[in-house]
């Protein structure tokens, strides 16, 4: 395996004998650990010094258990990354409760670097208007919340003809996409970008600012990741993590890169380990076509609905993009106005994937209704964070959606 980050044999002898004695090292023979291992050691941490349960899971697969340091890490966390200090007013927009961390721990970094926070969660246009004196009141400079949720209170604050001073966005848990940041950047002109890549049960393991290239981000000290194609392990040394963690399997895989800030142990998240599946006999990433449907011009999101193949639960029988943006306008394309029966191969998202995704070409020669896209006005959230879910399972195993 490749790795990220270096730490001493010496200091990881330790910590592989601390965590052993609390459960939290890979069991004997296997190379990783994972979710049974961190509720392990965290748990029995806490059982001196408490803690905050935080989950993740559930509306996918199993729900996953880590009890986060009192602190949260965070002191540990702003000797390398310190978006906020005396005199800034952070609008919280991380959705609270369901034993989702990130609403506490925005709350608590404010505190931490003597900033003030208003706990306030995601502010949709309708409630904008009610609220923006507050926030003005209040002196909000700084906003932190998931992509999705910054460029939608973006676009309402847009919407509304809210002006707000804010010179700080702090964004974590999803990818920050060049519509989402531009989105953003239209809203709030002045603003500089602080990110954070981490997950649930780890909490923050990379970090970047305003001097970063977009899309790249910095392994904090005393962490190493190996990977390789299909696993993306973390381990970390000394005190102070929110969890500790031992040859942990992280759910996404990442890519050392380089930085135009001079920061050692730049990465790049490439996307979910597990989003490979099987369509008419050829393995796709669902992450990639993603890509390629959030890169085309106008194309503001998109999300996948996937109709399971009855034959084989676990492959794709049929693929619909859903996506938002702006459509081009019949009026001023000449070709569309002249035919204006809609097929399947107008859509700019489909006919872009069929011409990138060569597989996706092929599939679709033979099985042309098996790839569709459809714009829609509101990608579907998850309704524990508020966050675009990636993609989704349809429920009915056979016909089109
Ligand atoms: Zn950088």
């Amino acid at each position: 395996m490749n790795g990220i980050g270096r730490i001493a044999p010496e200091r990881l002898a330790a910590e592989t004998t601390r965590l052993s004695a609390l459960g939290g090292a890979p069991p004997a023979g296997a190379t990783e650990s994972g979710p049974a291992q961190v509720t392990a050691s965290t748990r029995a941490l806490a059982v001196r010094s408490g803690g905050q349960v935080v989950a993740s899971g559930g509306t996918t697969g199993r729900i996953k258990l880590t009890t986060i340091a009192p602190d949260q890490g965070i002191p540990r966390l702003l000797r390398s990354w310190r978006p906020l200090g005396p005199g800034d007013v952070l609008l919280n927009l991380f959705r609270p409760g369901r034993l989702w961390g990130a609403h506490y721990f925005y709350n608590a970094l404010a505190t931490y670097s003597r900033a003030s926070v208003l706990p306030m969660g995601p502010v949709s246009a309708a409630e904008l208007p009610e609220w923006a004196a507050v926030f003005r009141e209040t002196g909000v400079n700084a906003l932190a919340g998931a992509p999705s949720a910054l460029a939608d209170f973006a676009d309402a604050a847009l919407a509304t003809g809210t002006t707000l001073p804010v010179t700080i966005v702090i964004w974590a848990g999803e990818p920050l996409t060049a519509a989402r940041r531009e989105r953003i950047a239209r809203a709030f002109p002045e603003a500089a970008l602080w990110g954070n890549y981490g997950s649930i049960e780890t909490y923050v393991i990379a970090a970047s600012g305003p001097a970063c290239a977009p899309g790249v981000l910095h392994l904090l000290p005393d962490q190493r990741i190996d990977h390789d194609e299909e696993r993306t392990l973390l381990t970390r040394v000394g005190e102070g993590w929110p969890a500790p963690v031992l040859r942990y399997r992280l759910g996404d895989r990442i890519a050392p890169d380089h930085c135009r800030c001079g920061t050692p142990n730049a990465l790049r998240i490439l996307g979910r380990a597990d989003d490979r599946l099987k369509f008419h006999n050829t393995m796709l990433r669902l992450g990639d076509l993603l890509e390629v449907a959030r890169a085309v011009p106008g194309v503001t999101d998109a999300q996948l609905l996937l109709t399971p193949d009855p034959a084989d639960l676990t492959a794709l029988a049929g693929l619909t993009v859903r996506w938002t943006g702006h459509r081009p306008d019949p009026a001023r394309d000449p070709a569309s106005a002249q035919h204006p029966a809609r097929t399947p191969d107008d859509d700019p998202v489909r006919a872009e994937l069929l011409r990138r995704v060569y597989a996706l070409g092929a599939i679709a020669a033979q099985h042309p209704d098996s790839i569709r896209a459809e714009h829609v006005d509101r990608l579907d959230r998850s309704t524990r964070t508020g966050k675009v879910l990636p993609h989704q399972w349809l429920g009915a195993v056979s016909g089109t959606p």
